[in-house]
């Protein structure tokens, strides 16, 4: 085609007409096999993980699929990611007195789990892979900082091997937030499993999906037990799943968020499609990227074949050039159907960005104390969250357009997505 062509937003032919994919990735796989697994559970009257009338120990078979698609010695299933991280932070005993790095672009519930453990989150800026910046994060050590939190967004990992080098001279523990990057994985290493503890999402949007729940990876077996207590009632149980409160190492406060048996049974038959999940959205990526590759800059990925390529995030020259950008994809029909929210301009991408969340930027609490006001945080309380603290990710997040890769794309929907990018931006970046 020609790529000179009039842009849909200035009244020329759309690419395409037809909406693409929703971005449920792992929802688009289910089929007869998930509602059977589920069916089983509720046939055995047994949706508790521990005991009952006839258990099936699907938490537990989940459990140890999952450690072994990931590598890791020992995982736990959660109720969620939100939980997973509350879990991890307090396996790892964090609380008041202690900061923790994160970096500016994440979920909200990331930098939640450490607010509401009462530490401090301290933002690193970013490198062009859109995760922590190693050297900047050398920079915001001090001698309260306890741990780093990197998030892979998006399914894609960052420098994470200089992050958890820099971890082990300083004396910081690393938790990997996987909640978007199950099954991705950096030089044959698997998410969540370079630092000392990994957390994982199935909520609905995540590469595999029981609409709610969560696992917590590590290979450490004394933060496992503390996890293992944190996530139920503050106590380690017996083979019989009963609990035992006289160990004295062991004597915590649970949080209440175990996995049931239901969303374990569905979210094993998910496992058993992850890999194909991926490598669909993952070979698609790719192929985008490639027949793009000269025209336009793409978010920096080290290990291409580790993407999990759940999203692809375009960098442009400057932020008029993004906006433009943005809306004339939109024009030329590259959108989902039942309003479909990509592509979308960055900065209008709510609660994945620091400076949108307003309770960090208002350094809100949930008690009428906040951690910036108490006692123990004196030191770390001037740290700030408003817009410019992470400069070098502001002036990205201000000219980049994220897409979603749905994981049931047609080759002619790939065509149309490769078309329409050429378009634009032989209009908009010339
Ligand atoms: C989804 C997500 C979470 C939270 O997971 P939930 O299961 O929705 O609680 C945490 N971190 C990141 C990066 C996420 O994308």
């Amino acid at each position: 085609m020609n790529s000179n062509e009039k842009l849909a937003i200035d009244g020329g032919t759309p690419v395409r007409t037809r909406p693409l994919p929703q971005e449920w990735c792992g929802a688009h796989y289910m089929d007869g096999m998930e509602s059977d697994a589920a069916a089983r559970v509720c046939q055995s009257k047994t949706l508790f993980r521990y005991y009952g009338l006839d258990l099936q120990n699907e938490v537990s078979q989940l459990e140890q699929e999952f450690a072994s698609m990931t590598g890791s010695k020992y995982a736990l299933a959660v109720s969620s990611g939100t939980c997973a991280l509350q879990v991890a932070l307090g396996a790892l005993g964090i609380g008041p007195g202690d900061e923790v790095l994160v970096q500016g672009y994440f979920w909200v519930s990331t930098v939640g789990a450490v607010v509401r453990s009462g530490a401090i989150p301290v933002l690193v800026d970013s490198d062009n892979t859109f995760d922590i910046d190693p050297q900047d994060a050398a920079k915001k050590i001090t001698s309260r900082t306890k741990a780093v939190l990197v998030v892979h967004m998006g399914g894609v990992i960052g420098r994470i091997k200089e992050i958890v080098a820099l971890a082990r001279q300083r004396n910081m523990k690393v938790i990997e937030d996987c909640a978007q990057a199950a099954s991705a994985s950096q030089y044959n290493v698997k998410a969540g499993t370079f630092g000392d503890m990994g957390i994982f999402s199935f909520q609905m949007n995540k590469h595999m999906t029981s609409g709610e729940g969560g696992m917590v990876i590590t290979n450490d077996e004394n933060l496992y037990r503390r996890a293992f207590a944190v996530h139920d009632l503050g106590y380690p149980r017996n083979d019989e799943g009963r609990l035992v409160m006289d160990d004295p190492s062991l004597q915590l406060w649970g949080i209440g968020c175990r996995m049931s048996e239901l969303t374990a049974a569905v979210a094993r038959v998910q496992l058993t499609k992850l890999g194909r999940i991926t490598s669909a959205m993952r070979s698609a990526k790719l192929k985008i990227k490639q027949a793009l590759e000269g025209m336009l800059t793409f978010r920096e990925v080290l290990d291409p074949d580790g993407d999990a390529g759940s999203f692809l995030m375009t960098v442009l020259p400057t932020r008029e050039q993004s906006l433009r950008f943005t809306e004339a994809l939109r024009a030329e029909g590259i959108v989902a159907d039942q309003g479909g929210m990509y592509p979308i301009h960055m900065d209008d991408w709510g609660l994945h960005i620091y400076y949108n969340v307003a309770s960090l930027v208002n350094k809100r609490g949930i008690s009428a104390v906040s951690p910036w006001q108490m006692a123990e945080n004196r030191a770390s309380a001037h740290v700030s969250y408003a817009k410019g603290t992470c400069p070098h990710l502001d002036d990205m997040i201000s000219r980049t357009v994220i897409f979603c890769i749905a994981s049931v794309l047609t080759e002619e929907d790939v065509q149309d997505i490769i078309a329409a990018y050429r378009k634009v931006a032989a209009a908009v970046c010339q």
